[in-house]
């Protein structure tokens, strides 16, 4: 199986030779490489690591205790519904619960959705579903009509951190699992390391304690996961999970390290875990000795006036309820109906037809669009979806796109 979530995240499952023995069992046939161990092994076997090894991790860090209510946001991609299952397979006694956020993005939010159901309806899981749109009247997609409209995964990052929190409270919930795994801190890591900013790694640690009484504990039991065999236990013991990526998702930084990681791992297989281990044995023990350090953890907290969430700012509103406030009385639209459409005073229309067959590049509408920045430009197409994401490139580069919502 071949999947790929970008350009440069690729991941494939190549098929072994039918009459492979799996090295530790010498029984079963062997169906997977596991680059980690560099052995070829069985289902059975490879589980079986896989899964003492997100143990040892749980028990190394004492990430929860059996009475502890633990959640798991699932976002549907295969990090962290992986995560569900293992913890689940390991502590059936747990009392686990599984959430997931509608972050209300169009057309894509509603499958991810979708998938979510399909894998709890599968694993049994009883889940939690939360749909930003319906419970607070905004989602993610609006903020692209906001001056975050190049920073939109940033802003989602915010909310989301704001409604674990939330959730986490309702739910009662103690500790917060999350999917994070090896190669996501690593060049996570790397990412900040290049930037300078020190004290940001620190909260990469596999525990992060609450910040005041009555908060989650947020723990990471995917750290020594690499991201190829999450990638392979997913689809072994079929896993359903979202194939693609997020419509705001794009090349970044830490994907391009992620990528170059990559590269270096075919010269030397433990260079990731190599990493991991002098940044949280040496580095960040040494970031925590520094005056930066302690002047930032030392900073005054206040409660958000609007949310009640803790804030840095003197000002008492958090960064979440500041970017929402944009949201408040916004005429704007990325999206109207065919009959909204129809019902528009014919000479001020700016129409482009998308041809499903024939799409346009992207050079060759920015050249048709030249000097219309102050007109809205309506686009149509009998896929609205795929109208609606060239909607999302064209609000990124100025120009007032509105999505025809045609049905087919
Ligand atoms: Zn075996
Ligand atoms: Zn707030």
């Amino acid at each position: 199986m071949l999947y790929k979530k970008s350009e440069l995240e690729v991941f494939e499952l190549p098929e072994l030779p039918k009459n492979l023995k799996c090295k530790l069992c010498r029984t079963n046939q062997a169906v997977i490489e596991a680059p980690s161990l560099g052995a070829k092994l069985c289902k059975e076997c490879f589980n079986k690591i896989f899964e003492n090894r997100v143990k040892k991790t749980v028990e190394k860090y004492k990430m929860f205790k059996s009475e502890n209510k633990v959640g798991v946001f699932i976002s549907g991609g295969k990090d962290s519904s992986v995560l569900a299952v293992v913890l689940k397979k390991l502590y059936p006694d747990l009392s686990l619960k599984v959430v997931h956020i509608n972050l209300g993005l169009r057309y894509y939010s509603e499958r991810v959705e979708k998938k979510v159901k399909e894998f709890c309806e599968k694993f049994e899981f009883d889940l939690y579903l939360y749909k930003l749109e319906e419970k607070e009247n905004f989602s993610i997609d609006d903020f692209i009509l906001t001056k975050f409209k190049h920073k939109v995964c940033a802003v989602c990052g915010i909310i989301k951190r704001y409604l674990f929190s939330k959730i986490a409270k309702e739910l009662g919930l103690e500790v917060i699992a999350t999917g994070h795994h090896l190669d996501d801190i690593v060049s996570t890591m790397l990412n900040l390391f290049f930037q300078g900013d020190f004290v940001s790694i620190t909260r990469l640690t596999p525990v992060n304690p609450p910040i005041r009484k009555g908060q989650a504990k947020k723990v990471k039991p995917l750290v020594s996961a690499p991201e190829k065999e999450i990638f392979y236990y997913a689809v072994l013991n079929e896993i359903p999970f979202v194939e693609e990526n997020c419509p705001h998702g794009g090349i970044t930084p830490a994907k391009r390290l992620k990528h170059w990681l990559s590269q270096l791992e075919k010269e030397n297989r433990h260079i990731k875990y190599q990493i991991l281990s002098v940044f949280y044995k040496k580095l960040i023990p040494l970031i925590k000795t520094s005056s930066e350090y302690k002047k930032e953890i030392n900073l005054p907290v206040y409660e958000c006036i609007n949310c009640g969430e803790i804030t840095s700012s003197e000002e008492k509103i958090c960064s979440r309820c500041r970017r929402v406030a944009l949201l408040k009385d916004l005429e704007d639209r990325l999206e109207i109906s065919f009959e909204e459409f129809k019902a528009l005073p014919k000479e001020d229309v700016e129409v482009i037809e998308i041809d499903e067959e024939n799409i346009p590049g992207k050079r060759a509408l920015l050249k048709k669009l030249r000097g219309k920045k102050d007109k809205k430009v309506y686009l149509l197409c009998s896929n609205p979806e795929l109208s609606y994401s060239i909607v999302l490139w064209l609000r990124k580069k100025g120009i007032k796109a509105i999505n025809v919502k045609t049905t087919n």
